[in-house]
């Protein structure tokens, strides 16, 4: 395993964690595009699994078939050009599975097979890797946690159950009713926090931004006078380099 710690990366990471729609990843890019670095959205790795668990029709609840079906894939992370100038796509055995990682039935199962420990060490190995090639911006769950335990900066954002389905609902059509999405959000969030392996927690050295009161501006304004204060030659480490595929 690959710790960007040990790869001299450490001073350029910035770990992003926290619950269902609590703005890590518009937060992560807005960052990510003010520092000239790449942002990872580790959840695109989970949801291609749980999209690969579904395609190849692997019960659910058979962690041994779900960890083998992993580990015989191959995962790959691309750069975006066009599409999204810092993120990055996913590629499985060679297809950009990228436009549907959102879809509704990768949405309801993501979380039970994000929740499967073989699985989670094969993604975490593969996130470690992939966070040493330059400066990023790591949002996740277990980043701050057990992906990335010494990077310099750890936000654990935060937000109301209330305001955060209300962003969801905005954000996925007109029509989005606010009750089921704070129903869908709440079941999601249960079983992050409550898994066995690596559950949604704060880092004990993160710093907590709870964005409820906050504008979107606010909240990035905030999120990089952080990172400034904990990484003060921040100018010298802006050297994010192209994402290689891994
Ligand atoms: O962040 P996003 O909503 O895309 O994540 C989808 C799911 O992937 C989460 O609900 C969680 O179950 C899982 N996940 C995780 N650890 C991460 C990132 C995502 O368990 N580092």
């Amino acid at each position: 395993m690959t710790d960007a710690s040990e790869s001299g990366c450490e001073r350029c990471i910035v770990a992003i964690d926290g619950p269902v729609a609590s703005g890590k990843t518009v937060v992560g890019r807005a960052l990510a595009q003010r520092l000239g670095w790449r942002l990872f959205d580790t959840g695109i790795m989970y949801r291609a699994a749980a999209w690969q668990v579904l395609q190849n029709k692997v019960p659910l609840d058979e962690d041994e078939s779900v960890a083998e079906l992993i580990r015989d894939s191959r995962f790959e992370l691309r750069d975006a050009p066009g599409r999204d100038s810092v993120g990055l796509d996913v590629y499985v055995n060679g297809r950009d599975i990228t436009p549907h990682i959102r879809e509704a039935d990768v949405e309801s199962t993501v979380t039970v097979v994000a929740a499967n420990r073989q699985v989670r060490e094969m993604m975490v190995a593969h996130q470690q890797n992939q966070a040493s090639r330059g400066c990023m911006i790591v949002v996740g769950r277990d980043i701050g946690t057990v992906v990335l335990p010494h990077a310099p900066v750890k936000i654990f954002l935060d937000a109301s159950e209330e305001v955060r389905a209300r962003r969801r609902a905005a954000e996925q059509n007109a029509g989005a009713d606010e009750e089921s999405v704070l129903v869908a959000t709440r079941r999601r969030d249960a079983r992050d926090r409550s898994r066995r392996a690596s559950p949604l927690v704060a880092a004990n050295d993160a710093i907590t931004l709870d964005t409820s009161n906050l504008t979107l501006e606010e909240s990035i304004d905030t999120a990089e006078q952080i990172v400034r204060q904990r990484i003060p030659d921040l100018s010298a480490s802006s050297d994010a380099g192209p994402a290689e595929s891994g």
